[in-house]
């Protein structure tokens, strides 16, 4: 990212499938504005409670303190004195996520949002779509195939479980590339 806006907030969207480094990529860009000095709030949805209840933390363990926000509502009021604010998980958030995003964006705040862009199913998640089209600056990360090394934009669910959100993930998912993905609907 080379240019940004001067005296304007923005949105910049993360997404990609598990494993695809999104969480990582968050934490990397709030570490740079922490060393900036610059005042930073990191939220996430309160149904991810993996590895950590206060933290974000990527797949390599890198962490940071986040708070557990149930609806999107809450981050206006505890994001007040931020001018960073990074959501993780955005995909488990209701559509008013849209509109808080846009909010901070209009106050002058940097906003950087990381989701799964779809489901195991490779259907869009949640308010992903929408987030994905309001933001200023979008990247799309990939994971690498487990089956055959390509680069891999799909999340493959390994076990027979059916709701769209199951955690515990590790050992339920892997990232596919679209040859090697096999679509649930197939089976
Ligand atoms: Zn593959």
């Amino acid at each position: 990212m080379t240019l940004t806006p001067k005296d304007a907030g923005w949105i910049e969207v993360i997404c990609g499938s598990m494993f695809s480094g999104k969480t990582e990529e968050l934490i990397r860009r709030l570490r740079r504005a922490q060393i900036a000095q610059m005042p930073t709030i990191i939220f996430k949805p309160r149904i991810d409670s993996r590895y950590s209840e206060t933290h974000i933390v990527s797949h390599n363990k890198m962490k940071l303190e986040s708070h557990l926000v149930n609806t999107p509502q809450e981050i206006l009021h505890l994001a007040e004195n931020a001018s960073v604010v990074a959501i993780d998980e955005a995909q488990f958030f209701n559509d008013s996520i849209l509109d808080v995003c846009k909010t901070l964006a209009r106050q002058g705040k940097r906003v950087v949002v990381a989701g799964l862009d779809t489901d195991y199913r490779g259907v869009p998640f949640g308010p992903m779509p929408q987030l994905m089209c309001e933001a200023d600056y979008l990247d799309k990360l990939r994971a690498i195939c487990v089956q055959c090394g390509n680069p891999a934009t799909y999340t493959q669910r390994t076990s027979n479980d059916t709701g769209q959100v199951v955690i515990g993930e590790l050992d339920k998912y892997e990232a596919r590339c679209r040859n090697c993905y096999q679509s649930p609907e197939d089976e």
